[in-house]
This record gives C-alpha cells, structure tokens and sequence, in this order.
C-alpha cells in the first residue's frame, strides 16, 4: 500500500481563498478590512522571510498589514508600549510578535500583553485556558492547520486513537486539546515517553511535532494511520553538491510511506498551512470584535 499524499499546499491555497472571499464579504457588506500587526524585533534572517509571506499573503487575501520591525536593542518597555498601542487600534485585528525576541525581552511578558481578542497566534494564557476548557479560543495556527487536513481527509475524528510526539506550547499541547475537542482518545508522547514505538503504533492519527530529522520510521506506523508531519529539519544533502541541505521532517517519509494511509509531506504538508490559519485567526478575531458570525470552515 502506498500513502495518499496530503499536499498541504495545495490545501492551504483553498483555506486562503476563503479567507479572501470572507475577507471580500465583510467589505462589501459592512465596510470592514479586517487588519493584521506582525511584529519583528532583530534581524534574524528566518523570522524575516516569515515576516514577509505573512505581509504578503495577508494583502493577497484582501487584508490591512501593518508591519512594525525594531532594532535588537529595542528596550522591552518599548515594545510592550507599540502592543499597547496596537491593542488600541481599532484597524488591527490581529496582533503577532515574531518568536523567538532577543534575550533581554520577557517573551510571556509580552504575549500576556497582547489583547487576548487580537491574539491571532493564541499563545495568550486566556486563550490557552480557553482552548483547554472547550471555550472559544483563538487557537494556535500550526496545530490549527493540522486539525483542518485532518477533518477534510477523515471527516469525523471522533473515537479514533490520536498520538501526539511532542508537548510544546505551540504544537504539541494545543494540538492535544484539539484532538480531544473533537472527540479523539489522545496520547501525548515526549522525551521520557516509554516505548513510544509501542505507542506509536496504536495510533490511528500519528502526529509528529519533535524537531529530530526522520526519528519516527515506517515500522512505528499502524497500517493505514493518517500521518501529520510538523517537524521541519534541516540536514546536509551532499547528493545535491558540497554544502547542500534539504529539509525532512520527522516522520522517515520513504518507509511511511510504504504503510501509512495518508501522510504529509516535508516540505509542502503542515508549513504552508500555518500563515493560511493566521490569516483565518485574523477573520475570525475580526468577526468576532464586530459581532458578526464568524466564517465557516476556518475554525477549531
Ligand atoms: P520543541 O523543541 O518546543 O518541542 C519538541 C518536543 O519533542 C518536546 O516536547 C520534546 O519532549 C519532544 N522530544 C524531543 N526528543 C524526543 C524524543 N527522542 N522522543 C520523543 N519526544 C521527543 O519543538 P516545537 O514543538 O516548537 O517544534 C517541533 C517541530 O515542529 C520542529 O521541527 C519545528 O521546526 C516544527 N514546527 C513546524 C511548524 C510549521 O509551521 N510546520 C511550526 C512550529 C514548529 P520534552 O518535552 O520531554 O523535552
């Protein structure tokens, strides 16, 4: 058996193209551009790129974007006063602080700043404790992604034997919560996990979300599971010439592939998916500060 491939790609073009005719919907009918802050402080080079698809894709869907980039030097006090003056903006929706911030910056201090209404990242504590309890909560993008393939591959979760590789506050934990939400049996697996090819194995939704190049081979995967790959690692590939890299996840694909039922790609899988659901969080933090019904099919 060889897996169907979930081209994330693929699928996050169509969650922009909703977002962009909900975006459309909203002007037309109430006069409303829904706005997104992105914060960046440094110049580190990642976080830049990141910064610029998600100017970029932001216009595309039909939305304001408000890029506010500070020196490293930046003092805390002063970055927590432009969170101040961003959560009073009635044009932005949407506030995001790049991670990670320079060492001299309290990172939670200034996520607990952010309006839990614009927390289109859903780091804020409120929305942690809304997400954890089964309140409406703006939901992490990358797990949100996640749970949005899932649904269009296997419709209904409910009942199905969920595993999670991974506790982070940004994937592993919220992606949990969802799965739970909708009804899934969840495992959270990390470092001291025992047997966790054991556990792997009884997974019938197996998420990675480890940071280790290739560390969960086909053997762990039960026949026919539904595979979600959020590692992004980069290794040398000296095939490609001297100093080469390429990315892999954390799933080893070429075995997986032999024996999961559905899988996603590294790259191409999870990553385009997570700037697609910052600009759905964005919408939906919109409706929501307007009173209006929030868009379909965009959220947990
Ligand atoms: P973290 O480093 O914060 O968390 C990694 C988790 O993996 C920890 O909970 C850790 O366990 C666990 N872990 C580490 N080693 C093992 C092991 N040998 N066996 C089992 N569990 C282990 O990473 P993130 O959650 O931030 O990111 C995970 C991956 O996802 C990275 O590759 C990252 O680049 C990628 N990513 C991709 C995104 C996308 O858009 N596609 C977005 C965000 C992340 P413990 O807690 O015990 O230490």
């Amino acid at each position: 058996m060889t897996a169907t491939r979930i081209d994330g790609k693929a699928f996050a073009a169509t969650v922009r193209g909703k977002v962009a005719k909900g975006v459309a919907a909203l002007n037309t009918a109430h006069g409303i551009t829904p706005g997104l802050a992105v914060v960046l402080v440094g110049e580190d080079p990642a976080s830049q790129v990141y910064v610029r698809n998600k100017g970029l894709q932001t216009v595309e869907a039909g939305m304001a974007s408000f890029e506010h980039k500070l020196d490293a030097e930046t003092p805390e006090a002063d970055l927590l006063a432009l969170v101040a003056k961003l959560n009073a903006d009635p044009a932005v929706h949407g506030i995001l602080v790049q991670l990670p911030l320079p060492k001299h910056i309290d990172e939670a201090k200034v996520l607990s700043a952010i309006d839990p209404a614009k927390d289109v990242d859903g780091f804020h504590v409120l929305n942690v404790g809304l997400l954890g309890t089964g309140q409406k909560a703006m939901v992490p993008c990358t797990p949100l992604g996640c749970l949005m393939m899932l649904r269009d591959h296997l419709g209904d979760l409910s009942g199905l034997n969920a595993v999670v590789v991974g506790r982070s506050n940004i994937v592993g934990k919220p992606m949990a919560q969802l799965l739970l939400g909708d009804s899934c049996t969840v495992t959270i697996a990390h470092s001291r996990t025992k047997e966790l090819a054991e556990v792997c194995r009884r997974a019938d939704i197996l998420v990675a979300a480890v940071g280790r190049p290739e560390m969960i081979p086909g053997d762990w995967i039960k026949p026919g599971a539904t595979v979600i790959d959020v590692g992004i690692n980069r290794i040398p590939a000296p095939e490609k010439g001297e100093g080469k890299t390429r990315l892999v996840g954390d799933v080893a694909y070429d075995s997986a592939v032999q024996v999961a039922g559905a899988i996603t790609p590294v790259p191409g899988g999870v990553g385009p998916m997570t700037i697609a659901c910052l600009l759905a969080n964005t919408l939906t933090a919109c409706c929501r500060a307007n009173g209006l019904p929030e868009p379909e099919g965009l959220t947990a």
